[in-house]
């Protein structure tokens, strides 16, 4: 095991990889920007560093500065969380020559599963379902790409290679509209991501979001721990995840989840991973791979009982994974609801000092946030100031716990999502289960928001 592992990362996932490091006996070394000082994790830290001003480019984005706090710590291996650089293959790759260990796949992994054509084709050869679409990237001759679109049929997507975030995708309704749209979207995506290959697919109407964890020990073995349904989303954003998935039948899932881990060995991944996939009349359509923790899997460690994030350390110090597909079981449910600094209505941000900190407690509650009385919320970055997670017996009982703890929250000073947190565990749709993705978008538009 590591003596020593720098956190290149900020916010509620650096407190959460301390404590992990923590339990494993292990020292960690946290960087920060100057607008993140005074945060929880900074104090709690064995050794902090300050790497930057608050502009993440010259802060948690800097990899000469991280390599080198890593450097003067004597740090061995660099965890890097999620965001920023986590899924950066070229960080990846420095880490390691640079003669540290990168908590994660292989630069080689992410490099394959971050162009989104070639994460396709990869699972495509493993035998995983995807979105029927063109085979790679579109061409260039107009009348090819006509075809193609006939072939799949309307409406279909146009999707940048190098796409991320949400970003560089175009629906298309008819042919009329085809050619331009794969023309700006190129044009878009050279721009934002230096990458102009877009790819096509069939566009669906009604999915939902589910996605399935892995984790593979690069000795050939790989296991997947359940899946998680992210539907609830606004802007391509999660707000809810839970796990199970409801409604879904068993066999299913099952067999998706085999072929994810199948996937894992064949591409000889490495670490924690996550395999998006769309889900609609009873089949599933992978979208695209995370290589790096992701925020909701707390859902997955209730359900599991396995600590994903220690699982990322100890694979990366070369363990082999303590466990086969067999020992794994689920218990219960487990809803997340992230709280973001925002105005629950308009969802503009709102940073700020945060004047009165109350999280709530009791039986299945857990709360990995960085807040606290008088933390000062800065505006440079994603809003989310924290997660609550329940767990239950049944997705009743997590329901009924997750309204608790809402209701003993208290967040002063900023404003928060909690109150919409609050009217959408008391939905009769989402209570039912089973909402698409474009629910939370068609409620807020009935609640006239
Ligand atoms: P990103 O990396 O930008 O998140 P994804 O490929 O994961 O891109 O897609 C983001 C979201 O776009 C999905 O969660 C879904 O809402 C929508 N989407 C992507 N592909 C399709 C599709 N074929 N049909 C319908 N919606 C899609």
């Amino acid at each position: 095991m590591f003596k020593k592992i720098l956190i290149a990362n900020r916010g509620e996932i650096a407190l959460r990889i301390q404590r992990a490091c923590r339990e494993l006996g292990v020292k960690s070394v946290v960087v920060y920007s100057e607008a993140d000082r005074d945060a929880k994790y900074v104090k709690l830290a064995d050794e902090a560093v300050c790497i930057g001003p608050a502009p993440s480019a010259q802060s948690y984005l800097s990899m000469p500065a991280i390599i080198a706090t890593a450097e003067v710590t004597d740090a061995e291996a660099i965890h890097p969380g999620y965001g920023f650089l986590s899924e950066n293959a070229d960080f990846a790759e420095r880490v390691e020559r640079s003669g540290f260990t990168f908590i994660g796949p292989t630069p080689e992994n992410i490099r394959t599963m971050g162009d989104k054509v070639s994460a396709k084709q990869a699972m495509i050869k493993a035998g995983v379902p995807c979105v029927p679409g063109s085979e790679g990237a579109l061409p260039d001759d107009p009348k090819e790409i006509v075809r193609i679109a006939r072939a799949v049929g309307y409406p279909v997507i146009i999707k940048a290679a190098g796409g991320g975030g949400g970003r560089g995708m175009r629906v298309v309704h008819t042919e009329a509209a085809l050619v331009n749209a794969v023309q700006m979207t190129k044009a878009e995506a050279a721009a934002a991501f230096g990458n102009p290959q877009v790819y096509m697919e069939k566009f669906l109407e009604h999915p939902r979001h589910v996605e399935i964890q892995v984790l593979a020990d690069g000795h050939k073995n790989a296991v997947w721990l359940g899946e998680r349904d992210c539907s609830m989303q606004r802007r391509h954003q999660k707000i809810i995840e839970e796990a199970p998935a409801p409604g879904i039948p068993r066999r299913l899932i099952e067999r998706v989840g085999d072929r994810c881990a199948a996937a894992c060995k064949k591409m000889g991944y490495r670490g924690a991973g996550t395999f998006e996939f769309l889900y609609e009349n009873g089949e599933f359509y992978f979208i695209e791979m995370n290589t790096r923790v992701q925020v909701e899997h707390p859902v997955t460690e209730l359900v599991t009982g396995i600590d994903i994030v220690q699982m990322q350390i100890r694979i990366a110090a070369g363990e082999k994974l303590p466990f086969t597909q067999r020992n794994i079981t689920m218990r219960g449910h487990s809803i997340e609801c992230r709280i973001n600094a925002e105005d629950p209505v308009k969802f503009i941000p709102s940073p700020g000092r945060i004047t009165m900190w109350h999280p709530p407690g009791g039986p299945g509650v857990r709360v990995d946030s960085h807040a606290y009385t008088n933390y000062f919320v800065p505006p440079n970055y994603d809003s989310m100031i924290g997660k609550i997670i329940v767990h239950g017996d049944t997705r009743e009982q997590a329901l009924a716990r997750m309204r608790i703890a809402l209701s003993e929250t208290v967040v002063e000073g900023i404003q928060t999502n909690i109150p919409l947190h609050r009217e959408l565990m008391a939905d009769a749709k989402f209570i039912e289960g089973g909402t698409d993705i474009h629910y939370l978008e068609q409620w807020m538009a009935a609640h006239k928001r």
